[in-house]
């Protein structure tokens, strides 16, 4: 099992597939139709990935770390609140735990 590389012609620049054992020989682009040596083309993936991963990632901490900041600071916000709440209990009425079952005679 050969896998299909990735090439470009020559000529006009098309980009098409040839088997691995067919690297380095001729053959008619696919597009043009004109003899083109069969070289690896610099696949545009290699160069264009890193750079969009790269500023993807750059993006993506950007936002978790803007996220976790805020969420920080409402985290802190919220304590303060609660805290506030805490030092000023309120008496809520609470009922007694279980009011005493009527007894069956
Ligand atoms: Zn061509």
């Amino acid at each position: 099992m050969t896998k299909p590389l990735p090439g470009q012609c020559r000529e006009c620049g098309g980009q098409f597939e040839f088997p691995a054992e067919a690297a380095g020989t001729t053959a008619d682009c696919p597009h043009c139709g004109k003899p083109t040596e069969l070289l690896l083309a610099a696949p545009p993936q290699e160069s264009a990935i890193p750079l969009k991963t790269i500023v993807y990632t750059g993006i993506a901490i950007l936002i978790l770390v803007g996220g976790l900041v805020a969420a920080m600071i409402a985290l802190k916000r919220a304590e303060r609140m609660t805290g506030r709440n805490l030092a000023t209990p309120t008496a809520v009425s609470q009922p007694p735990a279980a009011p005493t079952p009527p007894r069956p005679k």
